[in-house]
């Protein structure tokens, strides 16, 4: 086959593992710069040009999209989709799940579990929406933030109430969340293809910490999925309409929480934890299922 790899850099763990396990399998593999893409949209034949270069039809593309470049990077999928190629995470289901409201909206009407969480746009509001997700400690999340940060914890309704304030004051969205303490500062990252999760890892923060990001000097081991963790974690995927995802579980009393579903998950932290092949799950995935004009959506709604 002939796949594509959408990603900024060609050097990136990730990226590196998805060519090296491509190549091992006898495909063959480029890594196009999404932000280097440039297309013809008039025409009723589209196509996708790269450096002067007009991109010949490949198989399938791997996105791997940074937040930062959703908008661009998802329009150049749009472009790679219109022309048929099949794309192992469509552009909908990506820009579905970078929106972290709609996302948890979705989620909830499907009845996934996560924690009770309220937002608001108005300052007027910051009462009612502190007694709404169960009062303090709580946590803050800036809608934009990424790798834990923006990402606050707020012991008592006092500090809750300022945090909100000052970050509504600067004009930023964001969402506020019950708190769940008994997750121990450690979450659950479920690396699911298609309809399995190929491999789980244990994230725990650092001392003292309650993120368990690993940017943020988290530890990642690990972990034994119960049915019912492996079951939400296939479904959140699902809902999404993702293929390839990476899902955050906390543990809490009432059982596994949701936290996000990740479009573009790290294959780094994951490999190591879990010594498993990810990137050749993930290439024998696409070798099983792409077709072309595969996408369900074709880039629409
Ligand atoms: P980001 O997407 O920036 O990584 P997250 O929402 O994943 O932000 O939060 C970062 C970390 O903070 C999580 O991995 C988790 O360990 C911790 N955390 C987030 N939300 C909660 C919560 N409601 N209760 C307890 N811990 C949380």
């Amino acid at each position: 086959m002939k796949i594509a790899i959408l990603s900024r850099n060609s050097k990136l763990y990730s990226t590196r593992r998805l060519v090296e396990a491509a190549t091992d399998r006898g495909h063959e593999v480029r890594v196009l710069d999404h932000l280097r893409c440039y297309m013809n949209i008039s025409s009723s034949n589209p196509t996708l040009h790269y450096r002067g270069e007009d991109l010949p039809l490949y198989d399938a593309v791997i996105p791997r999209i940074g937040a930062s470049v959703t908008f661009y990077g998802t329009a150049v999928l749009r472009q790679l989709e219109m022309m048929g190629v099949y794309p192992v995470n469509e552009s909908v289901a990506i820009s579905r799940s970078r929106d972290k409201l709609r996302s948890l909206q979705l989620l909830s009407r499907k009845g996934i579990g996560m924690p009770v969480t309220g937002f608001a746009n108005s300052p007027d509001d910051i009462q009612d929406l502190i007694k709404m997700v169960g009062g303090a400690p709580l946590v803050i999340k800036l809608l934009e933030g990424t790798q834990g940060i923006g990402v606050v914890l707020a012991e008592t309704r006092k500090a809750a109430e300022s945090v909100i304030e000052a970050f509504l004051g600067l004009n930023a969205n964001i969402m506020v969340q019950e708190f769940i303490k008994e997750a121990g500062g450690a979450d659950i990252r479920c690396f699911v293809i298609g309809n399995k999760v190929v491999a789980a890892m244990k994230r725990q923060g650092a001392e003292g910490e309650f993120r368990s990001n690993l940017h943020r000097g988290g530890s990642a081991t690990l972990v034994k999925l119960t049915p019912d963790e492996r079951k939400t974690a296939v479904k959140a995927a699902q809902i999404m309409g993702l293929n390839v995802a990476g899902v955050d579980i906390l543990r809490s009393n009432r059982g596994p929480v949701v936290m996000e579903v990740n479009s573009s998950p790290g294959l780094e932290g994951i490999e190591k934890a879990t010594g498993k092949d990810v990137a050749g799950l993930i290439i024998e995935f696409i070798a099983k299922t792409a077709k072309p004009h595969r996408t369900r959506t074709k880039g629409k709604g």
